[in-house]
């Protein structure tokens, strides 16, 4: 994982051009996967489930949120993998992604 993990159920970013911080809750950024992308290796189906999030800023700043939390073999949280990229923004913290429920 590519990011530090909280205890707050939080995502947490500053926007690039203000530093205003920014928080979501967890509810809103597990309720925001809705799509995957699967492949066949050799103990299984890998599924990477994906999540955008974009917020204005009220500088005017466009800030987007990619994650991306990984499934390997199928049921299994292969947490290692998991990634958060901010655009524009810089991010400073997460609660622990989990696997998305279907
Ligand atoms: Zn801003």
């Amino acid at each position: 994982m590519n990011y530090s993990v909280n205890q707050k159920e939080e995502l947490v970013f500053k926007c690039d051009m203000c530093h205003k911080e920014h928080i979501i809750e967890k509810n809103e950024v597990m309720s925001s996967f809705d799509s995957t992308n699967s492949d066949e290796r050799e103990m299984g189906i890998e599924i990477e489930h994906l999540a955008t999030i974009s917020i204005q800023c009220n500088c005017g700043n466009e800030i987007e949120i990619n994650i991306s939390v990984w499934e390997y073999p199928e049921g299994c949280h292969n947490d290692e993998s998991d990634s958060i990229d901010v655009e524009n923004g810089k991010l400073i913290s997460c609660f622990p992604l989990e696997l998305p429920e279907n």
